[in-house]
């Protein structure tokens, strides 16, 4: 039988098959009804290359993209989960065998010795740990690719300048990527906290669910306003000029220094890969996506 460890080991590795192969239907239809609405037949032709990509990888079990990304988890640790300091050993052995077993591409690169081979490197894979009331653990695999991770922004904007500065920075950076990030894009917002932190409060935004407003309004409707501008920056599918910039977007915010407004800016490509799962004490295995 197994035990707790092996639980969470092979749950890590079914979910970064998952994140690795398969788009979350919600993304999929998003990209589907884009192609409808795009009048251009060469971004109507791209979103159907991306359609028929993300069908064979589905059908085949393949990575959706060459790019695997650099294996990242983000976890939500129950106050009565009782696997807390083994949590690291026990996802960089999932990463290790994920790497053979789907596999993914070696992505860890030592900056003395070189790519590790295996995506397991100092900090690698990335751990990010929410503590949570509960017995669960809950786990969302997001391995990113470089290529969007190449476009995140992050600045410290002038704090008169307000949410006037914070909109203008994001569309500059947005423009900025153009189509290095592979768009269309969803975009995640870290506003407050501090230099650091409004980089996480980016990539925890860009996981909320698709098409999901904020819960205050008029965070909402800045979230509204800025994916409006945004694809009428006309960037377009891969560049090309025609059809959506960016499918979504999300804002997430912290109180802040009176004299400091941190923002970041965390840009995911059309293959916004991620997968989540639950883990319960006993050992129940609940997954949520895909
Ligand atoms: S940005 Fe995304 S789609 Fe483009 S190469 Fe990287 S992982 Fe693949």
């Amino acid at each position: 039988m197994k035990n707790l460890e092996n639980i969470v080991e092979d749950t890590a590795v079914e979910l970064l098959k998952r994140a690795a192969n398969i788009l979350q239907n919600d993304y999929v239809a998003a990209l589907s009804e884009a192609r409808q609405k795009t009048r251009g037949e060469i971004g109507r032709s791209e979103l159907s290359n991306i359609l028929k990509n993300i069908e064979l990888a589905k059908e085949t079990s393949q990575p959706i993209c060459q790019d695997t990304g650099v294996v990242a988890f983000m976890l939500k640790l129950g106050d009565n989960f009782p696997i807390r300091s083994k949590l690291r050993k026990i996802l960089e052995n999932a990463t290790r065998k994920a790497t053979n077993e789907i596999p993914l591409r070696p992505n860890a690169v030592d900056l003395f010795r070189g790519n590790t081979k295996d995506n397991v490197g100092r900090h690698v894979p990335l751990i990010y740990i929410e503590l949570v009331e509960g017995d669960d653990l809950e786990i969302t695999a997001l391995p990113k690719g470089g290529g969007s991770s190449n476009v995140a922004a992050h600045s410290m904007v002038t704090p008169g300048l307000g949410w006037k500065g914070i909109k203008q920075f994001v569309l500059e950076s947005t423009a900025r990527a153009g189509s290095l990030g592979c768009p269309p894009y969803f975009l995640g917002v870290g506003v407050g906290g501090g230099e650091d932190y409004c980089m996480f409060l980016a990539k925890k935004a860009l996981l909320k669910p698709f098409g999901v407003r904020n819960e205050d309004p008029k965070v909402a409707k800045i979230e509204e306003e800025l994916l409006e501008k945004i694809n009428s920056l006309g960037i377009g599918v891969m560049g090309l000029g025609e059809g959506p910039t960016a499918l979504d977007l999300h804002i997430e915010i912290a109180a802040r220094h009176p004299a400091s407004l941190p923002v970041g800016v965390v840009f995911s490509c059309w293959a916004f890969r991620h997968a989540k799962g639950r883990v319960s004490k006993e050992g129940k295995v609940v997954f949520e996506y895909a």
